[in-house]
């Protein structure tokens, strides 16, 4: 069976559509619940021939989409926790908003506050308020923080993607340098985390059924530091919250062999140049794998590469339950993306 989920980033809405994603848009539910309607009303009436939901990158599950939600601060997670740090956030205007950068440089973790004193942060209380009112008047349906969706998942940043964004590459260095360092920065991003969701699912009574843990940056060290730092995260995340859907970005392979270390997973989220056939071998045939195409293949107007692409994907997968998934960006070729869903409604799926 392969699945083909398609998003559609804000870059795209921006061109098609024109929708300024500024302040208010993160911190004015209404304002939000406006934009988001336009948007969703475009993608159904234009690209509902690809199954497609206005959504972030890699949570593109439309069937989960809570028809008439609102998110509140639907910010992401990492720089959720880099606002709370002290970070401002920098809305993009017609792309993805990011957050000041290094926002931990020179700060010792020993100074860092209690992770489970982090929901009583006035930014956690500022959308705790617009929750419970958007609540009391009953209409539309508030989602909280870290994009719940109705099958009970929040997503967040893994520890390292994290880390890397409040202290840029010097997480790096400080890793390989002085590990109990790093690593005391990932275990207390990991808490944080924790204390947030947990936070919000019981201020929202929302279930905890899986975590998204959007470890992009895992691919950027070797297996002996991702064994060491990031894995016992990983871990540590499914023995407090929730089983994990592990999100990794770039070529991921050398760390496949660690990563079945750590099962059992709920799924693997992967980027598009890494072996199938190598990560079945090491995982097994049974684990729900998502995989994203390359962006260069997507966004080449000669479909060529993407469907060769998609026909070696579906050939090492080998039968397993699989998905493929894909942000539509501004870049990327339409004509292309459904050439590819031809092809894997060739093979006799979708
Ligand atoms: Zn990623």
């Amino acid at each position: 069976m392969v699945d083909l989920a398609v998003s559609v980033s804000k870059g795209w809405m921006a061109r098609v559509l024109g929708p300024v994603f500024d302040r208010d848009y993160y911190f004015d539910p209404r304002r939000r619940h406006e934009i988001d309607t336009q948007c969703g009303e475009y993608v159904q009436a234009e690209l509902a021939d690809l199954g497609a939901c206005f959504t972030e990158s890699n949570l593109g599950r439309r069937e989960y989409l809570a028809p008439n939600q609102v998110l509140v601060g639907g910010i992401q997670p990492n720089m959720i926790l880099g606002m709370i740090l002290g970070a401002q956030l920098i809305p993009g205007g017609d792309k993805d908003a990011d957050i000041t950068p290094q926002c931990l440089l020179g700060r010792r973790v020993d100074d860092l506050p209690e992770p489970e004193s982090l929901p009583e942060h006035e930014l956690v209380r500022l959308w705790d308020n617009q929750l419970a009112t958007i609540r009391r008047a009953g209409h539309p349906r508030p989602i909280p923080p870290f994009f719940w969706d109705t099958s009970g998942r929040p997503a967040v940043h893994g520890a390292l993607t994290s880390a890397q964004k409040f202290l840029g590459e010097q997480v790096f260095v400080d890793l390989l340098t002085d590990p109990e360092l790093g690593c005391g920065l990932l275990r207390w991003i990991s808490r944080a985390n924790v204390a947030l969701v947990r936070h919000f699912a019981d201020y929202s009574h929302m279930p905890i059924t899986e975590i998204h843990v959007g470890e992009c940056a895992a691919c950027m060290v070797g297996a002996k530091l991702f064994r060491q730092c990031v894995l016992p995260e990983l871990m540590w995340m499914r023995e407090n919250l929730a089983p994990v859907r592990l999100h990794t970005c770039g070529a991921s392979g050398h760390l496949v062999e660690a990563i079945a270390e750590g099962m059992p997973l709920a799924s693997l989220d992967l980027g598009g140049d890494n072996s199938l056939a190598r990560v079945r071998a090491q995982l097994g045939p049974t684990l729900p794998i998502t995989i994203a195409p390359l962006a260069t293949d997507l966004s080449d107007a000669d479909p060529k590469a993407l469907l060769k692409w998609t026909d070696l994907a579906i050939q090492e997968n080998a039968g397993g339950p699989l998905g493929i998934v894909c942000h539509l960006e501004p870049s990327y070729r339409l004509a292309s993306l459904r050439a590819m869903r031809d092809r894997v409604q060739r093979w006799g799926y979708v």
